[in-house]
Order: C-alpha cells, then structure tokens, then sequence
C-alpha cells in the first residue's frame, strides 16, 4: 500500500489549501464564535465549496458527483482541518449523504443526493442518546407501525449540524431490545414535521450541534431509508467512514498547530537565544512531529482501504481514529504548554486546537473506545 499522495492527489492539495488560506482563518472562526453566530458556519462558503466540487467528490456522477475516492476527500478534509473550518463536511457528506448513497432506494438518491451535493440542502445524522455513548445500536427511541406508516418518539443528542439542518435522518427501534443490532431502523424526516423539535447545543469548539426530540411524529412508509430492521448495517458503515474523515480533519488540525508551534519556539527569544535552541523543547517538539507522522500513516491507511472496498475498514477505522485522538489531545496540550502563559490566553489562536482536539477525542469514539473495540474486531 502505498502511502503517498499521487500528482493529481497533490494538485487538490495545492487549491485545498489556496482555497482554506484565502477564504478562512481562525480569526473568522472567532468572529463566528464571539458574534454568537446562529449557524457557526457560513452558508455562503459551503456554497463555494459546493461550486469547487468538494461536496460532492466520493458520490455517483449519475447524480451530480465526481466519483472520486476517499484519499481525494481526505486532502480535502485535512486541508479543512488545518484552518479549523466549521463547515458541516462530516455531518453532511460523510454521515447523512453516504447513508443515502450507501442505503437509499433509487427514488430516495435521486431527491436527496443532487441538492446535496450542490449545497442547497442540509442534513443531519441523529443517531446517539443519551445513555448510548459510542454504541450506534442502542436506541430507546421508538417507531410505532401504523396504518398509513410510523409514529416516532424519543430523544437523540449530539447531533452534528442538527441545528440549521433541513432534514433529520433518526435511528428509530422498530423491533427487539434496546442494544440489540437488529431491529433498527433509518427514518428520512423534515424538521418542520410536527412534533419534531431542534435544540442548539454549543460545544466547547464553538461547533454546532443539537438535541433532536421527537413528540409523536409521523413518518410514511417511503422515509424510512434501506429495510425495515436493518438499518445498523447502513450506520455502521457510515459512521467508521466518517470517523476515518474526522481522523483526516483532525491530521489537518494537528499539524497547524506543530507548524504554529515550531514558529513559536524560532522567534519567542530568552535569555538572549530563541527558546526553540534549548534541548528540552526540540525533544518536545520532536515527539509532536513523529506523533502527527504515525498518525498520518494510519489514516492514509484507512482512506485506502475504503477506497479498496476491504472487510479491514472497521479496524484501520479504529487504528486511526485511536491514533489521532492520543497525537491531537497530546499534541494541542505542548502546543499551549510550549506558547508559555500567552498560549493561556483566548487572545492567541493557539487555544482553539486544544478546544477542538477535546471536542474531536471524544466523537465517534475516544481512544479507549477504539482500542477496545479493535481487540474485539480481531477477537480477543
Ligand atoms: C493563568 C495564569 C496565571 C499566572 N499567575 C502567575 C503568578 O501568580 N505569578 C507569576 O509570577 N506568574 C504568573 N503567571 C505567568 C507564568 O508564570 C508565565 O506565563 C510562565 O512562567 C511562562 O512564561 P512565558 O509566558 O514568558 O513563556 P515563555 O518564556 O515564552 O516560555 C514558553 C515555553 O518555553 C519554555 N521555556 C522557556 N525558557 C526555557 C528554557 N530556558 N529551557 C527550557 N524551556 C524553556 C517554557 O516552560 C514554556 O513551555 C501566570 C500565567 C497564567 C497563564
């Protein structure tokens, strides 16, 4: 396997990162955050990323994609996470959009997936609760049969996006026990339907997400997405590519703040040398380049490996986002430790990378999590 990027490969790089460099920086993600904004995100750039092509780079041509592969999206999402964009790729393209690709009927792809990929619709995954923690397949919420289609009540959190979404993809139990894999079901719902609610929630990285309640809410027969009962097999794919596509934007994210930090210890000058001479910070510094190293490795991995359709995706997903999640929390933390007090400050934007790694750690799964769940995948 190899594991570089080829001409075409580094040629997206290159307008990923003239595009990020132009049109972002952490002071509009702090304008985002300070005004209070009501998306934390604009509309108007997922717009022009939507133009570029971006949204739309591992769907079908038939409806409006590129049908390129994850490592094209993966030099995308790292050069996203390196200016720390707030833009709903994950949410939006990894979570909702591939469950259509992956699960929808024909009907269902051909109204969902055109709108997406050109920006005009939004979506949203609901698939936690509260007491689920990483589990995809514990769901309380219930979808009731009815005459004319389904009644769906129950509560979902930490919804990606959730908030300024047009519409909620809901895991429902529509059969067996609470933490059965069996029995859940994928319903396509509009957040104008009555009974469904959308609380923002704010996140420490100033990123948006929601609580998705649902009161009763009817659902026809054609919103429920792939069969009836078998929906974790659509989210249990989607969620370890998109946990694949987060450990990619978080690459992004860690190697900004080395290279914020490497400037730092060049120019901050004590005792009459820059402070990046003394043996103690280059070990420091050192260890954050060989982690972002190793992390890279083993998400280019798993970028292939979907690419290359194999049974192995589960576990490079756990590799991977194991890795980034250790490298980005250590690597956020010397970045602040090694500022000195004005890394303390929210003055400096060194503070957003250790607010999004902690928010980052713990998505889709933290590094315990992974572990675990790899030493259960090769059966231990
Ligand atoms: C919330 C807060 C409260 C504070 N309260 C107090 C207080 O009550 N009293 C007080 O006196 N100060 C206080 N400080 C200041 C704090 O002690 C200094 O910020 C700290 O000493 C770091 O200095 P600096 O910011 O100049 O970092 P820098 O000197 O720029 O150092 C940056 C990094 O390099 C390391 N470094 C610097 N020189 C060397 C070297 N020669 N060898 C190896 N590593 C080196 C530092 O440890 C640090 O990791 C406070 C700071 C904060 C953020």
């Amino acid at each position: 396997m190899e594991l570089i990027l080829n001409e075409e490969q580094q040629l997206l790089q290159d307008t990923a990162r003239e595009f990020v460099n132009k049109n972002s920086s952490l002071r509009r993600v702090r304008t985002l955050r300070d005004s209070g904004d009501p998306l934390g995100y604009s509309r108007t750039l997922w717009g022009e990323m939507a133009k570029l092509g971006w949204l739309g780079i591992i769907f079908p041509e038939e409806y409006g994609g590129a049908g390129l592969g994850y490592t094209e999206l993966m030099v995308i999402l790292e050069e996203l996470g390196r200016g720390l964009l707030p833009e709903p790729f994950i949410s939006n393209i990894l979570l909702a959009g591939n469950a259509i690709a992956i699960g929808g009927s024909p009907a269902q792809r051909q109204a969902v997936l055109p709108s997406l990929i050109s920006g005009d619709l939004l979506l949203a995954l609901a698939h936690q609760e509260s007491r689920s923690r990483y589990n995809p397949h514990d769901v309380e919420t219930q979808a009731q049969k009815t005459s004319s289609g389904w009644r769906l009540s129950g509560e979902k959190v930490h919804v990606l996006d959730g908030f300024g979404a047009d519409r909620v993809l809901v895991s429902a139990r529509t059969s067996g026990a609470t933490a059965d894999r069996a029995g859940m079901t994928l319903f396509l719902l509009d957040v104008h339907a009555p009974g469904l609610s959308i609380e923002r929630q704010w996140r420490i990285d100033s990123r948006n997400a929601a609580i998705v309640r649902l009161d009763d809410v009817a659902a026809a027969g054609d919103d429920v997405l792939g069969k009836v009962d078998h929906g974790s097999d659509i989210l249990d794919t989607v969620i370890d590519r998109a946990t694949i596509g987060l450990c990619a934007e978080m690459l992004g994210g860690m190697n900004a703040a080395l290279s914020m930090t490497l400037d730092y210890l060049k120019t901050r000058v004590q005792f009459g040398v820059p402070i990046g001479s003394f043996q103690a910070l280059k070990h420091r510094a050192a260890k954050m380049y060989i982690e972002t190293e190793l992390a890279r490795s083993a998400v280019m991995a798993a970028h292939k490996t979907i690419d290359e359709d194999s049974q192995r995706v589960p576990a490079l997903a756990s590799i991977a986002k194991a890795r980034c999640s250790d490298a980005f929390v250590l690597i956020s933390n010397e970045a602040v430790q090694m500022h000195g007090g004005i890394g303390m400050t929210d003055e400096h934007d060194i503070g957003f990378f250790i607010k999004r790694a902690r928010v980052a750690e713990m998505t889709f799964g933290t590094a315990a999590y992974h572990r675990n769940r790899f030493a259960e995948l090769q059966g231990y």
